[in-house]
Order: C-alpha cells, then structure tokens, then sequence
C-alpha cells in the first residue's frame, strides 16, 4: 500500500511519522484512516474496529479498554503496509503501570517514563530551526517541561506568527505549515533563558558536564527523577491541583530556582513548618496529626517515581529532618516526633503496602494510638501511628541497601 517508505527518526513522534508516511505516498492524512481500517477489516476482520478512526487518538496511549486489541492492530498494519515491517510500535507512547508521587500516572515511550500530566497530545510547540533541518516531530515536544530547544537555545513556538492560531501538527494533520499557509520553519523563535535550555537537556537525556551541580534538577540522574521532582514541587511547594496541567516559563523558573542549592530551600521550609507548627497549634502534639502541620509531604514524596532514599532526593532530605527530630536529643522541634500519621503515611516511611502494615499491627510491630475494636478494619486516612514508633521501627527493621539512615547521616 505504501510504496514510499520514509525512515523514521529515532525521537520522532508515531503522529509525525505517519503524517510523513501519508505525504510521501500521496495520501490526504484525513483520508489515510478510513483506508487503513479497511486494509485491516480485508486481512484481520476482528482488528479492525480497534483502530482509531483520525490521527489525534492513534497513538497507543489513546486505547481505553481495548489496549490490548489496539496494539495487535497496530502490529498488523506495520506488516501489511510495507514489504518490511514498519517500526510502529516501536515509536507509539503506550500505557503503563508506573505512578508519580501518590496518584500520577505515567506515559512509556522508548524506555522513559513520563507523567502523563507533563505530556501534550494538543498544541505542540516546535523549534522552527529544527524543522527547517529536518522536518518532523520530535517526541520531547510533546513534554511540556520542555519550553526550549536546547541545539538552537531558543524558546519552543506555541502560535503561529501570522494568524496567532496554536500549532498543532495533530490536529492539522501538517508538519511544516499551519492551516494559513504560513511556512513555519520561516518564524523567527527568540532566545531562551540559559535555565529553561538546561531543564531541557535533561529531559532529552543530554549529559551534563559535572555531576557536583548544586542544583537538584541539573545533576547527573535519571530523567524521571527531575520529572518526579518538578511534579513534587508542583504538589507540595506550589499547592496546585492535581489536574491542573500548566506549567509556564514563570512556574518552571520558579522549580528550577527552589532546587538551587539543594537542599537548603526544602530544609528551611521544613524548619518553618515545624516552628509555626508548634507555636500556633492549640492542640497537643500527642493529638496532632503530622498532616496538619506538613500537608500531604510523605505521600506526595513517596514514588519521584522512585521510593528508595537512594534514589529519591526529595524523600532522602525529609528523612534526614524527621531523624533529627526523633533522635537528636534536646531538638527544638522533637515534640513533633509525637504527632500522628496515617496508614498511608506509615506505608511511606516503611516503605511496605497497605497490607503488610496490617500484618504489623496483626503482629504487634506497630501499635496504634487507639486502641482497636475486634476485627475493627483500620481506616487508612485516621492519623493513628506516633511519628516517633513508626520512624523508630523503620530505623531498627527495616534497613536495606537502597534505603537507610547511613544515606543521609554523614552530610548532617
Ligand atoms: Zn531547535
Ligand atoms: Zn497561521
């Protein structure tokens, strides 16, 4: 069906490709997909339903239910198309089972996690240079962390110069102009500030020079590390909702400048809390719940997107304090140490499931600060656990090489 056969880039989005593909063959983009069910219905009847009927829900990720039979379909039509096998799959960002913090869900493409809130499927920007080079998508677009190109140093397009209209190639079903004719490889991008093309590098998974960098999101780690970062501070710091989609130049500039010098910021606003904690409470510590003073810290810290202090910077610099504040003896905030967590705020610190919590408290590992009724179901949101026990048991039983006090001791 398709004589031309375009290689595809190793960072191009599936939508650009497929875009491409129907260009080079002569095919209206619009036109290509009621061909394409039909080429399906010829050769495998029960797939063809599972096809997406236009390009903007094609991509694997779109699927709902029928994932499964979306993929085959898929894997079906990269061998009919072509006399070899088209790299379909292979390019199309799919489901997965990863979380970000306590409820994110995530996007896979090519080895990378992504949290599906930081993906685009609308309005993609583009670098105009770029596509001058070479014309198609690249997947990093679609990631709204990335508002910089970082070969040319300048800022991503979001509207066209001529008409104002957002760009979106899906929508359009165009890779180089938009629907007024402007040629957009002609526009003219401005330069980005130096910070915003950094955050981009990491993203695109470019190495930075030395790993001593002082600021969080620039060092030597994974690219779902910054992004499960970026998310937190989003959460915790900036207290936005969890469906909020936006980040901007100003709300970037501001993550990137809260991970300077890590971790003095996130110490000292810990320091804050905890003193305006104490100072304004009516109640008790004893009958505090930790969450009133810190907010949704431990759950919105645990997977970024990892739970291991190893490897989550976030969750390392807040056990670090909570170790002071339970074992340092005369610490000015170690009344803290009595308030009450929840289950789900347990589970973080042990690093265990729902589940085996209760197995804890079945074996009389951990005791909650009320006493229980007979078979009484604990609720997982009742802050129950004092600080302290819980902090205690995790510090005697359940060390491991990826998560232990040793982790963080030696730079306090
Ligand atoms: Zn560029
Ligand atoms: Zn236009």
């Amino acid at each position: 069906m398709f004589l031309i056969r375009p290689e595809p880039e190793y960072d191009e989005s599936l939508e650009s490709y497929i875009i491409r593909l129907a260009e080079e063959n002569r095919f209206r983009v619009k036109k290509l997909f009621p061909h394409l069910a039909k080429l399906l219905q010829k050769q495998r009847g029960k797939l063809a339903g599972a096809m997406a009927t236009d390009l903007s829900r094609f991509n694997l990720y779109h699927a709902n239910t029928s994932s499964s039979k979306r993929y085959w379909a898929l894997h079906q039509l990269s061998e009919l198309c072509c006399k070899d096998r088209m790299p379909l799959l292979e390019m199309a960002v799919l489901k997965t089972s990863r979380r970000f913090g306590e409820k994110h869900t995530a996007l896979f493409w090519k080895g990378l996690d992504i949290p599906r809130i930081f993906f685009r499927s609308e309005s993609i920007p583009i670098c105009p240079q770029c596509l001058k080079e070479k014309p198609y998508i690249l997947v990093f677009w679609h990631i709204s962390l990335v508002r910089a190109c970082p070969k040319h140093q300048t800022l991503l397009i979001e509207s066209c110069p001529q008409c104002g209209l957002a760009i979106d190639y899906i929508r359009h079903g165009e890779l180089h102009t938009c629907p007024c004719g402007f040629e957009l490889s002609t526009a003219v991008a401005k330069p980005a500030n130096p910070k915003l093309v950094r955050l981009s590098e990491q993203v695109y998974g470019f190495k930075p020079e030395s790993s001593d960098q002082d600021n969080l999101l620039f060092r030597k780690s994974t690219t779902e590390a910054v992004f499960g970062a970026v998310l937190w501070f989003k959460q915790w710091v900036e207290k936005e909702s969890d469906s909020s989609p936006l980040v901007d130049d100003d709300f970037l500039l501001r993550c990137i400048e809260f991970f300077d010098d890590w971790p003095a910021r996130l110490s000292s606003r810990l320091e804050k809390l905890a003193y305006e904690g104490l100072e304004y409470s009516e109640r008790s510590m004893k009958e505090t719940a930790f969450r009133s003073l810190f907010g949704a810290l431990l759950k919105i810290s645990r997977y970024l997107p990892d739970d291991r202090l190893a490897s989550n910077e976030v969750l390392k610099t807040v056990f670090a304090f909570l170790d002071q504040i339970v074992f340092q003896e005369d610490h000015p905030y170690s009344e803290i140490a009595h308030t009450l967590l929840d289950s789900f705020e347990a589970c973080v610190i042990l690093g265990v499931s729902i589940k085996q919590l209760a197995r804890l408290i079945e074996d009389g590992l951990l005791h909650p600060c009320k006493q229980l009724k007979d078979k009484e179901q604990v609720n997982p949101t009742t802050p129950l656990f004092r600080l302290k026990d819980v902090f205690v048991l995790w510090s005697v039983s359940f060390q491991s090489r990826h998560s232990n006090r040793n982790l963080y001791l030696s730079r306090w």
